[in-house]
Formats: C-alpha cells, sequence, structure tokens
C-alpha cells in the first residue's frame, strides 16, 4: 500500500471515502496544510471525494489525489510557460520579470526600508533608489514619478494639468487599451474635457495650434500601440507642438527608455523628451520588461504637481513594485528584451533538438518556422521571425490543463509551441510538458 493511503474499512467491510478530518490528518496533507492553509489542502480533499463518489478513483486513492492536486502555493495563480509566440501576453501578464527582480521582490515582500533612512533613522523619501535608477537611465528626464501603471499615470496627469479643463488630443489616438478600456473614456471620467483635433488618418500641427487656448491643461500624444494606420496619413511630432505654450504629454505605453533599432517605430522616452515632451507616460510590463507598473517622466515642476496631488497617495506602488522595477531597470537584460533580441536562427536550433528527442520518445514533434509577434505591449504589425516545435492539434488543451500549464497557439490543424517567449532554461520543461500530454 502507498505510504499515506488511507483506506476506512465500513463496518460491512465495503470501502468507503474516508472522512474529510481523517484525511487532513493524513501525514502529506497534514503538512501541506500547514504550509498552503488548511483552506486550501480541504479544498483539494473535497475535490478528491467527489471525484471518488463519481466512481473516477477508487476510494483508497483519495488521499493520492488530493495530495496530486495540491497547488504549488496558497495563491490560485499557476505557473505558464508562454510558447503563444505573443512576448508581451496580457493575459499571462505581460512581461515576466527577470531573475533580478524576483530575488528583488522577494527580499522587499519583508520589512524593508522603502520608507526609512537606515543610516539616519528618519522617514526617507519613499522608493527613493528606484527613483534614482529612473533618473540613471533617463538622464534627458528632470524628474520621474511611479504609479500603479500606465493608464493611472495618464489619469494623474489629467486630474493634476487638467482638472475641468481641456486636454487636446488628435481623433487618430484614440486609442482602446483593450477589454474595452478606452484612453478617452478614462480621460473624461477624470472630469477632464476632450478637445479632439483632426481626423481619423490625419491631424496636422495647424489643427493643434488652432484648439490650444485659455483652458488648454495639455496636449496629449497616445502611440497606436495596438494597432496601425496606413495610406493617406499625416500626423504632428510631439517637436512640432512642443512650442505651442502648453505642456505636451507623450504617452508611450510600451515604456521603451532608449531607442531600439529591432523595432524602429516604437516611440521611447528618451527621444521624447529630447523632441520636446514635457512629460512621458508609459508602463513598466510592456517593453520595459518589469513589474506593473506606470512611470512618469520629464519636467521637474510637472512631475511635482502630479506626485503632489491627492490622488497620487491613491495610485500609489507598493514596496514590491517598486524593488522590482529598479532591479529591472539597474540588473541584467530582462527577459522580454532575451526574447526579442533572440536569434532566429538559434530559435530553430532549440526548435529541432525538442522536436529530435520527442521524437525519439514516440512523440509526433517537428520543428517549424514560425512568426512571432511584441504584442498588446507595443510595436503593432512587427513580424519577429520565430521557430516552433508542432505537435497534434490535441495537445493544446493538455498543455494547457498540464503542471506547468504550457500555452501555444493552434494554427492549421497543429498545436505550435513557439519557443521565442520561451527563456532557453525551460527547453527541458517544455519538451516534459510535452511528453506529459502525448501519454495521457
Ligand atoms: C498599454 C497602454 C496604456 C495602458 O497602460 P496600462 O499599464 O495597461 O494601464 C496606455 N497607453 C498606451 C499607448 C498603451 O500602449
Amino acid at each position: 500500500m502507498d505510504r499515506g493511503a488511507v483506506p476506512v474499512v465500513a463496518e460491512d467491510g465495503r470501502r468507503r471515502i474516508a472522512r474529510t478530518d481523517v484525511l487532513l490528518a493524513e501525514p502529506r496533507l497534514a503538512e501541506a496544510a500547514g504550509r498552503l492553509g488548511r483552506g486550501v489542502v480541504k479544498a483539494a480533499v473535497v475535490a478528491a471525494q467527489r471525484r471518488a463518489r463519481a466512481g473516477e478513483i477508487p476510494p483508497g486513492a483519495v488521499a493520492d489525489a488530493a495530495v496530486a492536486a495540491l497547488p504549488v502555493t496558497a495563491s490560485g495563480l499557476r505557473p505558464v510557460i508562454n510558447a503563444t509566440g505573443v512576448l508581451l501576453h496580457t493575459n499571462l501578464g505581460r512581461a515576466p520579470l527577470s531573475d533580478a527582480a524576483r530575488e528583488a521582490v522577494a527580499l522587499a515582500s519583508g520589512a524593508t526600508d522603502v520608507e526609512l533612512d537606515l543610516a539616519t533613522g528618519r522617514r526617507a523619501r519613499r522608493g527613493r533608489s528606484a527613483l534614482a535608477a529612473l533618473a540613471e537611465r533617463v538622464p534627458q528626464a528632470e524628474a520621474a514619478h511611479v504609479v500603479n501603471n500606465g493608464a493611472a499615470a495618464l489619469v494623474l496627469a489629467a486630474v493634476a494639468l487638467a482638472p475641468g479643463r481641456e486636454i487636446v488630443i488628435s481623433r487618430g489616438e484614440m486609442v482602446e487599451i483593450g477589454d474595452g478600456f478606452r484612453i478617452p473614456e478614462l480621460l473624461a471620467a477624470t472630469g477632464a474635457r476632450l478637445r479632439e483635433v483632426g481626423t481619423t488618418n490625419r491631424t496636422t500641427p495647424d489643427d493643434y495650434a488652432a484648439a490650444v487656448g485659455e483652458e488648454t491643461g495639455f496636449i496629449l500624444k497616445v502611440h497606436p500601440s495596438n494597432f496601425r494606420i496606413e495610406g493617406f496619413t499625416r500626423g504632428a511630432d510631439v517637436a512640432e507642438l512642443a512650442g505651442l505654450g502648453v505642456p505636451v504629454v507623450a504617452d508611450i505605453g510600451s515604456g521603451l527608455l532608449a531607442h531600439e533599432p529591432l523595432l524602429p517605430d516604437e516611440p521611447d522616452a528618451a527621444s521624447m523628451l529630447k523632441a520636446g515632451a514635457h512629460l512621458v507616460t508609459a508602463s513598466g510590463d510592456k517593453l520595459l520588461g518589469g513589474p506593473q507598473c506606470g512611470l512618469v517622466l520629464g519636467r521637474q515642476d510637472l512631475v511635482r504637481r502630479l506626485a503632489r496631488h491627492p490622488l497620487a497617495r491613491a495610485l500609489r506602488v507598493g514596496k514590491m513594485t517598486l524593488a522590482a522595477l529598479e532591479a529591472t531597470l539597474r540588473g541584467p537584460r530582462t527577459p522580454a528584451e532575451e526574447a526579442l533580441h533572440a536569434d532566429a536562427a538559434a530559435l530553430r536550433e532549440r526548435a529541432e533538438r525538442i522536436a529530435a528527442r520527442l521524437r525519439d520518445g514516440g512523440v509526433d514533434a517537428v520543428a517549424v518556422d514560425s512568426e512571432a509577434a511584441v504584442g498588446g505591449g507595443g510595436a503593432p504589425g512587427v513580424v519577429l521571425p520565430s521557430a516552433a516545435v508542432s505537435v497534434p492539434e490535441h495537445y493544446a488543451v493538455r498543455l494547457r490543463r498540464g503542471a506547468p500549464a504550457v500555452m501555444g497557439r493552434v494554427e492549421d490543424g497543429r498545436c505550435l509551441l513557439d519557443l521565442r517567449p520561451v527563456p532557453p532554461e525551460r527547453d527541458g520543461d517544455l519538451a516534459a510538458a510535452i511528453r506529459a500530454a502525448a501519454a495521457r
């Protein structure tokens, strides 16, 4: 008999399903309750009992089934290998953190000096070292502030710089971010009025100039980060608007701090500030490759107005976010950067190696060329040459339900596991997950 299996023999000699309290006393489950919490373990036990009652597993296997179903942590979030080919997948939490950032988060999760100067014993500026790291990476910015996400950065700019006043914005930049959230509606919700200029495809500097006046809080330039307009188009550059006498706020979205040659059309904070933007807003968990947060960079007086606004307190980030952001800024290349810069031939070699090993084990797997994308984080339309392990289509569901879960994409009747977003050190885990899916 398995160590830990809990057979309960009823008086009539039939094997019955063990009671919940008996199962919770089983050594492996009792240990797990100490680690994960009793509620989490009890849920696994109850689910296993239900399976036994339904005849899916024998009564004697309830404890084993409960142990097998225990989550890795007390959180319902499960680890996923992103093999979709989308580098920054919104539904998978966008940018995965670097090891440096994860270690910083783990350390900051305890008591830490986020708002205390240990040298003097006095209160200190919250997140000062993360802000210093931002200043070092973007010397063009006089000041920086960090909020909960990109949307929060926009909200704070609107309430601090355009309360009851107008935000001048091109009709070609009225962007829906995703999941029904629209930047114009977000801004209108702050009480600011939108002054729309130009048309969907064409907006000139003169359109802005004609709209700017007494009522203007600022001009907002929004990077169309998830769509492209082609053909008969015209937009106004930040440089063409910087001299109109009102602040220009550039929402670059992706969080690139400096120009990235692989993504020539993607705006970056340094270039925008050099071009004359007074403030730049961006997300931390897109191409910057860090935690979810929003960055505000730019002129000292404007950043201070945002940081000193009463709503700033409601939008501020936690110590773990500050730790992850700083480690992302100071640390080695992020997983997002690694994925973006991965060499197509090297990706193909990895795919060949994984597929060959799987074929040796009798799995129908082949290496194929593939096309990856940056994703919700920016660079719409940019195709990144990639390589994938192609397996039968019906593996997709099994892989998704496995542990760790693997998300691929189904294309032309095959399940493709694109290696560009997968860190090379996870190749072994990916192959093992495919083997487990094949065995089921
Ligand atoms: C993603 C994005 C946002 C929203 O940022 P969140 O961090 O998701 O709140 C705003 N503007 C642009 C241009 C974006 O690309």
